[in-house]
């Protein structure tokens, strides 16, 4: 990965709020989100639908929607203040130095257009590129995200693509202009399980390939055990744990991340019914007092139903925001 302390990290983020106006008052949505993805690094934001991850994702690209207000003490691009820069400064930032690539390629894709001129448009807009230069730029594109018959295929429509093939071109066009930073909404969801994993393959690649950073959002924690270098839980809009993949994976902090590994089917569970989390998410609108998730958590003790816990480090480089993560160091115990 090949990152040190002193290197600017390509995505800073600290205290993001995101609020909502609806017809009962402001509906807070991200409530004080901390997050930094390093150049080369891919960190994966997991949490349930409803979590406030793509929200955040959103935020960070400055796609708010009317109505919508997006505030931090800190949110910065390979170093650049993105909560001072004018909205035209955002968009001009936006596919050059941070892109995002979502889940539904097909509506994504210009249906008329071939793929060539669609990745094209974007060296002929932000490179001045002639037709012909854009145009053998697009089938390199095509080529570097694993599509063979590149120079053919340029020439080709969405729907002569697969649904793993479209989604790659969407990789293609998030990445054309070596953005700093990717970020890739729940990009494998639609996708069959084998597709599922040459995405991830090609996400894994490129960042390192091109040193970019990669944030991924998706609830799939078997996604993010493929590829995933460090992680964020989030849930109801906070952070409630976070560290490097393989150690939270291994040693859960939190009752929420334990919960959900054991809600994923593992080698050997053949036959045995797996365990889910009782109920769903909160809505913004009816969050709990205290820790939010509590519930749905089967450790939760009197102080859980009214003091909430902080975000706090429980060893170097983890945190976890749970009264009882002490004890939870010692997975047996409890
Ligand atoms: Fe469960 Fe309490 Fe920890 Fe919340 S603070 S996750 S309710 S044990």
């Amino acid at each position: 990965m090949g990152s040190t302390g002193a290197e600017v990290p390509v995505l800073l983020v600290r205290d993001l709020l995101v609020e909502f106006g609806t017809g009962d008052g402001r509906l807070r949505a991200v409530r004080g989100v901390d997050l930094d993805v390093r150049r080369g690094e891919l960190v994966a934001l997991l949490g349930e639908s409803g979590s406030g991850k793509s929200v955040t994702a959103r935020a960070v690209m400055g796609l708010t929607e009317p109505g919508q207000t997006v505030e931090a003490t800190e949110m910065r691009l390979s170093g650049t203040d993105l909560l001072t820069s004018t909205e035209r400064a955002r968009r001009a930032l936006r596919g050059r130095r941070m892109s995002l690539v979502m889940q539904d390629a097909l509506s994504a894709l210009n249906p008329v257009l071939s793929i060539g001129d669609q990745l094209g448009e974007l060296f002929r807009v932000h490179e001045r590129s002639s037709r012909r230069v854009a145009r053998r730029r697009a089938a390199e594109m095509l080529s570097l995200v694993g599509i063979s018959d590149p120079g053919r295929r340029v020439d080709q429509y969405p729907h002569q693509f697969s649904g793993g093939m479209r989604q790659r071109i969407l990789i293609a066009m998030a990445i054309a202009l070596e953005p700093d930073l990717l970020i890739a909404d729940e990009p494998t969801t639609a996708l069959d399980v084998t597709v599922q994993a040459q995405i991830l393959e090609l996400l894994d690649r490129l960042r390192e390939q091109l040193g970019m950073g990669v944030l991924l959002i998706t609830h799939d924690l078997g996604v993010v055990s493929e590829v995933a270098d460090r992680l964020f839980v989030m849930y109801a809009g906070r952070i409630v744990e976070t560290g490097a993949a393989a150690e939270v994976l291994d040693h859960p902090r939190h009752p929420y991340t334990r919960a959900l590994l054991r809600s994923v089917p593992q080698a050997g569970d053949l036959g045995r019914d797996l365990l889910t989390i009782p109920g769903s998410p909160p809505s913004p609108a009816q969050v709990p007092a205290g820790c939010s998730f509590h519930p749905r958590c089967t450790l939760a003790v009197d102080r859980c139903l009214s003091e909430r816990p902080l975000l706090e480090l429980v060893e170097v480089g983890r945190g976890a925001a749970c009264h009882r993560s002490e004890e939870l160091s010692d997975a047996a115990a409890i």
